[in-house]
């Protein structure tokens, strides 16, 4: 039986592509993302599966996805990314509370669910170059708002055959993860502080992907740049994992029956974390509702209410920022399944999309979506959860998970469904300490290591050691520079004239 997997774009411009290829190039050269021809079966039982720990089950699951990597390399990346990174044995622990279970996607180096993909995508980068005889050094380039830009030096520090340069606004990040980042040890990564705000270091990076004088010269020089954001397949793949992960030791746990159905709620920004619950639940996880909560950037709950996407409102800064997003990349392809692979379709909307700000689905592609329930927490109600789930409970939510349970109650509650609920906790408490601690109506405006000595006293849970370690780490990185000089930083990094 041939159980090759390729890749196509959405946008029906570029493939079929091997597995490896599709993770280096990232995006495809039509502007679409790359999508598998069809969404595998487990190979396993769910019986079976309830016997792996977290390193076999990831390799049940992504060999079906990364069909051309052997079992030994696909198993050497699983292996260096999921190992004592993670301060838990479980690397993804269930936390009971009330009636619905969180799922703690925070227990990697950064405490935020980023680390799940960003852990393990370096290697997967890097053994595709071996596999497609890339002979250069891999540059990644990345503009960061948070959290993405600590993960992805986290992950590729000290990777070899690969650099990473980030760019973060001077004002724009919090104090925590601004000390994240310029105390990134490696002597491959290199973080710059951009004076102008996320738009400014983002459009900079494009311009710096699209500068074909840059990039010849560093191909002379033996380098290579790409890609680490969240439309990379190698991102999306890992993330199935801990979907069917959570569903076993459930089952283990003897909280459900095998088989039997379970409900997953998704605090959503850019629809990758949602995408892979989807993907779970196609290759045969009993998944009935796959509740989409998003914050006051409502854009997908009024997708999901009428079959609209109009991108064209006010942008709004809520203490969920890395739910702050009007154009949700991953909803491209399931846009792209909806319409039954239909790229031309598909690269229609998206272009509606790019010259209008909107696009509308057809009646047809609406049934399909009745698998979702899209809803949407103000910042009130949010705070509220915050609250009362800390008192009637004694467990700390952050703002970005707080969405997610004040979604999974409405949908509760409209639909009176009782099926059980996972929700997909998505960071630590101590990555917000301000918001959480405003909301537990504590003093939030002081030096920010009393600031988590406060939340260690209110959450008893202990500081991670992603905190702790920063409390006396050096300042590596202290560069920056306006936006138009990031061209030279990027030279001036690889020795390029
Ligand atoms: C990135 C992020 C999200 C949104 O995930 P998407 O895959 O972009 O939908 C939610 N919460 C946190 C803490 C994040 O960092």
């Amino acid at each position: 039986m041939d159980k090759e997997m390729l890749y196509y774009s959405t946008r029906g411009g570029h493939g079929p592509v091997k597995p490896s290829e599709a993770i280096l190039q990232g995006l495809a050269n039509d502007g679409g993302l790359f999508v598998p021809t069809h969404i595998p079966a487990f190979e396993n039982t769910i019986d079976e599966m309830c016997k792996m720990d977290y390193r076999e089950l990831a390799y049940s699951v992504m060999k079906l996805y990364f069909t051309d990597y052997t079992e030994e390399e696909l198993k050497a990346c699983i292996t260096g990314a999921y190992d004592e990174k993670f301060d838990t044995e479980e690397i993804v622990p269930l936390a009971k509370v009330g009636e619905d279970y969180f799922l703690e996607l925070f227990h990697g180096p950064t405490i935020a669910f980023k680390d799940m993909a960003l852990s393990i995508l370096p290697y997967l980068m890097t053994t595709a170059a071996k596999k497609n005889g890339l002979d250069k050094e891999i540059v990644i380039l990345t503009a960061t708002s948070g959290d993405t830009g600590k993960a992805a030096l986290s992950g590729f520090a000290d990777v070899p055959g690969t650099r990473i340069m980030v760019y973060f606004p001077e004002d724009g990040v919090s104090e925590v993860q601004r000390l994240q980042m310029v105390t990134q040890k490696g002597a491959n990564t290199r973080v710059t502080a951009i004076k102008g705000n996320f738009d400014d270091a983002q459009s900079g990076v494009k311009r710096l992907f699209a500068d074909a004088k840059l990039k010849e010269d560093a191909a002379d020089a033996g380098f290579v740049f790409s890609s680490a954001n969240s439309i990379n397949i190698g991102r999306l793949i890992p993330q199935v994992v801990y979907y069917v992960y959570a569903y076993t030791r459930l089952v283990e746990a003897g909280e459900i029956e095998s088989g039997s159905e379970i409900n997953v709620t998704v605090p959503t920004g850019n629809f990758g974390n949602i995408l892979a619950a989807w993907l779970a639940k196609g290759m045969g996880l009993p998944i009935k509702k796959l509740v989409c909560a998003s914050n006051e950037n409502k854009v997908l709950t009024d997708f999901f209410r009428s079959g609209n996407y109009d991108r064209k409102r006010e942008f709004v800064l809520t203490t969920s920022p890395s739910m702050d997003i009007l154009i949700s990349s991953n909803l491209e392809r399931l846009l792209y399944w909806l319409c039954e692979k239909d790229a031309v379709k598909t690269a229609e909307l998206m272009r509606e999309l790019s010259e209008n700000g909107s696009y509308q689905i057809t009646d047809e592609m609406r049934k399909s979506l009745s698998e979702f329930y899209g809803g949407f927490a103000t910042e009130r109600e949010v705070a509220f959860a915050i609250n009362a789930c800390a008192n009637t409970y004694g467990y700390v939510l952050e703002p970005h998970t707080a969405v997610a349970a004040v979604v999974s109650s409405k949908y509760q509650e409209v639909s009176g469904d009782e099926t059980p609920m996972l929700i997909a906790s998505t960071a630590s408490p101590y990555k917000f300490p301000a918001s959480v601690l405003s909301a537990l109506r504590e003093k939030a405006d002081a030096d920010w290591k009393e600031l988590m000595d406060k939340l260690h006293e209110v959450s008893k849970v202990n500081v991670p050691k992603a905190v702790t370690d920063l409390y006396d780490a050096p300042i590596l990185h202290t560069g920056n520079c306006l936006p138009e000089e990031m061209e030279a930083t990027v030279r001036a990094f690889l020795g390029l004239q």
